[in-house]
């Protein structure tokens, strides 16, 4: 699937924290695995920093696995012990798509 057409659904997507529609300017693909994809997303009106994992299929919505701020994503690196809310939620974030997760960063990265 183009990716420009990826870019055009997510911009029908709102900001979790203001409601603000994301614009496709600030959407980033950062890969994917089939109909998996791994996005970063700036909302223009607050600011915030996404994350996001989406199931993207042939001419459907978007379905957003998770949407993980910077913020929360620096946690999940810097803390050692972390709470069950945020294991639970890493658990969620991971469940479905093992190692890919790593796998796609590392390549993005390499
Ligand atoms: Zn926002």
């Amino acid at each position: 699937m183009e990716e420009k057409l990826i870019k055009k659904l997510m911009a029908s997507i709102k900001c979790g924290v203001c409601g603000q529609q994301y614009e496709i300017d600030n959407i980033e693909i950062l890969g994917h695995e089939e109909n998996l994809w791994f996005l970063r997303v700036v909302c223009v009106a607050c600011q915030t920093q996404y994350l996001a994992a989406a199931v993207i299929k042939d001419g459907k919505m978007p379905e957003i696995i998770t949407d993980l701020t910077e913020a929360e994503l620096d946690k999940f690196r810097k803390i050692e012990g972390l709470t069950a809310d945020e294991v639970l939620d890493m658990h969620n974030f991971l469940k479905g798509f093992d190692g890919n997760f790593t796998r796609i960063f590392n390549q993005k990265q390499a």
